[in-house]
């Protein structure tokens, strides 16, 4: 047996998560790979229940299991509660926990949601991306301060750190994956401002040198974050850190039409974890219109990545394509003239094409 621990999470967590977990099941009745799923809880669910919103125990829990699926945590319900309990701190707890150094967004424009990319047509077609984000270092996780009085002055600070090893294997991960690709790397940095940027630059290009198959260019993040707009074709693997990835890759998945549509997993430790890359959604939660896409293009990922199983995550993959190609819809991609469906009535159509 293959045990998946399915973290719902808030929010839309556990609608997404559901029309995931019911997708695997019918890759399971296919491929017969002998999955199990293993609830959790995690973020403000855990800390309405436990007080903590990430338990010693779910953690343990997603140690000893095959694969992690992860929903999303957070809302307003929990916005001033202290920090540490804050619900992101589960998602911080457990990518430090499990060791998970690197997240991998694959960005993919779908011929049939060509007409919703807020892009031209022309500028978005065959746009094709893989982020590879640093996910355990860098200013979420240096030294900080709330809050001190200097002179009678309040301020707080957050402190980017980065040093050469957590440097050297986001590098190498980027050019791994850009050899199962189109072998083209951009590192996105500041390197014009930023020491930590100068030695990420510095960095990469000394492990470039094992990759001579693969081309690399450098861009600072604010000049990414406009070629995105003008030129989006021009991207392969783009490499940044944890902060600049986590910006830019909410504009990467815009020019695909919505938030929804994307899957991550985060990878190179104990477990590995999937989860879609939106978040909570509080302003549709409960309602049972979110799309469920990113969530179940997740799970193909733990099925490629975790499971080592190609064909499964094909099947997820192709069924995607072919519902959208159909005409499903939920409210955040509906056009006009298109069979507008909820939650579960895309996640059944997704099934009916496996
Ligand atoms: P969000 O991604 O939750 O929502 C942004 C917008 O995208 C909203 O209008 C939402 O309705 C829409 N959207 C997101 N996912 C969708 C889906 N599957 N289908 C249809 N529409 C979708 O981002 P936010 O509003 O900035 O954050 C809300 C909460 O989520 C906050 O508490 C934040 O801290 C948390 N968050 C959690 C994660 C995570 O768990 N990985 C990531 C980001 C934000």
């Amino acid at each position: 047996m293959k045990k998946i621990v399915v973290i719902p999470g808030d929010g839309i967590g556990k609608e997404i998560t559901d029309s995931a977990v019911a997708v695997l099941k019918k890759i399971d009745e296919k491929f017969k790979i002998g999955l199990e799923f293993e609830y959790h809880d995690a973020g403000g669910a855990s800390y309405d229940k436990y007080g903590e919103p990430l338990t010693a125990e779910t953690l343990d829990a997603c140690k000893a299991a095959d694969a992690v699926l992860f929903g999303a945590v957070g809302g307003p319900k929990w916005d001033n509660i202290e920090v540490s309990k804050r619900p992101e701190k589960a998602l911080f707890g457990l990518r430090k926990g499990l060791g998970l150094y690197g997240n991998l967004r694959p960005v993919k424009i779908y011929d049939a949601l060509i007409d919703g990319s807020p892009l031209k047509k022309e500028i978005v077609a065959g746009a094709d991306i893989l982020i590879v984000r640093e996910l355990v270092g860098g200013i979420y996780f240096g030294p900080r301060c709330e809050s001190e009085f200097v002179d009678g002055v309040e301020r707080a600070f957050d402190t980017e750190v980065y040093s050469v090893p957590e440097i050297e294997r986001i590098a190498r991960l980027a050019f791994e994956s850009a050899r199962k690709r189109r072998k083209k790397v951009t590192s996105v940095d500041k390197a014009n401002v930023l020491a930590s940027s100068r030695l990420w630059r510095r960095v990469v290009n000394e492990i470039s040198k094992e990759y001579d198959d693969i081309e690399l260019n450098h861009l600072y993040v604010d000049n990414c974050s406009a070629q995105l707009a003008i030129k989006p074709t021009q991207f392969d693997v783009v490499l940044s850190s944890n902060m600049f990835s986590d910006i830019l890759s909410d504009e990467f998945a815009a020019i695909g039409g919505s938030l929804g549509l994307l899957p991550s997993i985060s990878i190179g430790g104990i477990t590995n974890l999937a989860e879609a890359i939106s978040g909570s959604a509080p302003d549709i939660a409960g309602k049972g219109i979110a799309n469920p896409i990113g969530e179940i293009l997740s799970a193909a990922l733990l099925l490629r990545y975790s499971l080592k199983n190609e064909n499964a995550a094909q099947a997820i993959e192709s069924a995607v394509d072919k519902t959208l190609a159909d005409g499903y819809r939920t409210a955040d991609i509906y056009k006009d003239g298109l069979n507008r469906v909820n939650t579960v009535e895309m996640t059944n159509a997704i099934i009916d094409r496996i």
